[in-house]
């Protein structure tokens, strides 16, 4: 994860400074476009964004299984139907 945000923070806090600065911020008066460049770099050289991020998704995942019936256990239609059978006397007697 850190390895995913600090490159991420990094770069943006670099973009903003080049924003803030004008085209002044993007001329090599400044140290900021070698800056970006590194920055840059960082989000590709240590593994891209995307395989970090891939790799935390599986670890956060590996404790979990897919449903048998692959529903998912939070779906909403098919939570109100097992609620509505499993209520469905009440509903009667409400509703008569
Ligand atoms: C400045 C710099 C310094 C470097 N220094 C080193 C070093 O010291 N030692 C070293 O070993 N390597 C180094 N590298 C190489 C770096 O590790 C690789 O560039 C990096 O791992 C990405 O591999 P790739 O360039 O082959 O891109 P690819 O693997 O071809 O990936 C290209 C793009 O495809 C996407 N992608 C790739 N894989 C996945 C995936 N699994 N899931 C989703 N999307 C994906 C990403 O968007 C990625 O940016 C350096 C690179 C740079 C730019």
């Amino acid at each position: 994860m850190i390895k995913y945000f600090g490159a991420k923070i990094l770069h943006d806090i670099i973009d903003r400074s080049i924003q803030v600065h004008g085209s002044l911020g993007f001329s090599s008066d400044l140290p900021l476009d070698f800056m970006y460049r590194a920055a840059r770099a960082a989000r590709l050289y240590d593994g891209p964004d995307e395989v970090h991020r891939d790799t935390v998704a599986k670890l956060v995942l590996r404790d979990y299984e897919a449903p048998a019936d692959r529903v998912p256990t939070e779906h909403v239609p098919t939570r109100r139907r097992a609620a509505q059978d499993r209520y469905a006397d009440l509903f009667d007697e409400v509703l008569a």
